[in-house]
């Protein structure tokens, strides 16, 4: 595939940092060279010297004095190598991709992958495909680049390809190479755990949609912070492991598994888009902390990939119980006032109150004199300001006997708002 086309100006201008090239021809030279190139600090002048962490159930990850000099320095734009390569073994494992041109990179949690990846792709004016209600950071990155966000309309089983091909029948697929073509040249969706929806792609959706992005040679961004949290096996083919062609960009997250805090995320995708992502990363964070990714990478290292495994698990069942437990509580309370679709993976409940136009004004106004607060669906509509009936309810943080509490005051507050 020729990618020129998907680039926007800023990203085509992007170039490699002279000083990381230095940096590269120094790593290959004899230990003769006496190079006075480097721009990194001296670590001895760091008050931090070692650190011990203890893990759950695991291994000490251990930075003695040395490892710690490493971790406090300036490392690698796209991730300490032997993190990467973990990654790559787990990724080549999970999907198998079958461009042999896929190239992958440490990120400081998949947002800023996912947000580096719109600045690469989306120019203004641009129509961009989506499923909303979509993921809040999404929105918030997308719509100031100015691009035309078209919604294609989804249901408890994500994006529904036959809307997809209603939303591209405005164009010809002999359109698209055109000079100027508005058809458009990006597709997100997040396949598993919809943030808000809880929704999951079924395999046959993504292998439609997957062939309507080759008719119309469209790249597939695929933001799948939930796959590890798929409460049912066999997980679903991922878009990544469909990609023939080298179209489609995946963004992963250690966010739900391993800490949110400590920001570690992956990208995934054709090596020349993963390139300009690295060559951005080099212009402004430099790299992910180089503490966190050996920290991570230690554990995983000692792990293997059965320990990580046996961990996922361990989470998938915490969030399958927290799951159980946030279902029987709205058939306790909610069955008269509102309807929901049981998440097959994830942490969130997307659910409609009945007989209530908006959910903005009684979450704002009414929902904490109830104590009980939720997020009004609306924040996750291409138009904030439409009217939304949704509200969405995590299953992550609160014990079963809150969520019930909390549904029992959500049911007063709903029946108060219908009378
Ligand atoms: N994408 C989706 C759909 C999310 O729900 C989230 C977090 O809530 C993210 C991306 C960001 O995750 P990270 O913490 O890896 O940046
Ligand atoms: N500004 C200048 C002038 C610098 O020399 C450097 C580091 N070489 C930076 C910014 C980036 O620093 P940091 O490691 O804090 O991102």
């Amino acid at each position: 595939m020729n990618y020129a086309r998907f680039l926007t100006a800023v990203s085509a201008a992007r170039k490699p940092s002279p000083i990381r090239i230095l940096t590269e021809l120094q790593q290959r030279s004899p230990p003769s060279l006496i190079s006075l190139a480097g721009g990194a600090p001296n670590p001895n002048t760091f008050p931090f010297l070692s650190a011990s962490i203890q893990v759950r159930n695991g291994p000490t990850v251990n930075f003695d004095e040395t490892a710690m000099k490493r971790a406090l320095q300036y490392s690698a734009s796209n991730g300490i190598p032997e993190l990467l390569m973990w990654m790559k073994d787990l990724q080549k494992n999970l999907h198998n991709p079958p461009n042999p041109q896929t190239e992958m990179c440490v990120t400081t949690g998949s947002q800023e992958g996912l947000s580096k990846v719109f600045d690469m792709l989306v120019s203004p004016g641009d129509n961009v495909l989506l499923d909303a209600p979509t993921y809040s950071g999404t929105l918030a990155a997308l719509q100031p680049l100015g691009c035309n966000l078209i919604n294609v309309a989804s249901d408890e089983h994500g994006m529904d390809p036959e809307a997809l091909r209603r939303v591209l029948s405005c164009w010809s697929p002999s359109d698209v190479h055109k000079p100027n073509s508005s058809v458009p040249k990006v597709l997100y969706t997040i396949p598993n755990g919809g943030n808000p929806t809880g929704a999951s792609m079924t395999e046959q959706r993504k292998r439609d949609v997957y062939q309507l992005a080759r008719q119309y040679d469209m790249l597939i961004i695929e933001d799948d912070p939930y796959y590890f949290l798929q409460f049912e096996k066999p997980w679903a083919p991922t878009f990544l492991s469909m990609d023939v062609d080298g179209r489609v960009i995946r963004t992963d997250s250690f966010s739900k598994i391993l800490s949110s805090g400590l920001r570690l995320g992956f990208v995934t995708g054709p090596k020349p888009l993963v390139e300009r992502v690295v060559l951005h990363i080099q212009a402004s964070t430099m790299h992910t902390s180089s503490f966190t990714q050996l920290m991570v990478s230690q554990l995983l290292h000692s792990w293997g990939e059965e320990g990580f495994r046996q961990h996922i698990d361990g989470v998938i069942e915490f969030y399958r119980k927290q799951k159980d437990a946030m279902i029987s509580s709205a058939e306790k309370w909610l069955k008269d006032v509102a309807e929901w679709h049981a998440p097959k993976a994830g942490m969130f409940l997307w659910i409609k109150l009945k007989g209530i136009t908006d959910t903005q004004q009684l979450i704002r106004e009414k929902a904490l004199e109830k104590e009980v607060l939720l997020v009004p669906g609306g924040v996750f509509m291409i138009n904030s300001s439409d009217p939304c009936a949704y509200v969405r309810a995590a299953f992550s943080l609160s014990s079963p006997e809150q969520i019930d509490e909390a549904f029992r005051r959500l049911s007063l507050l709903i029946k108060e708002a219908q009378s």
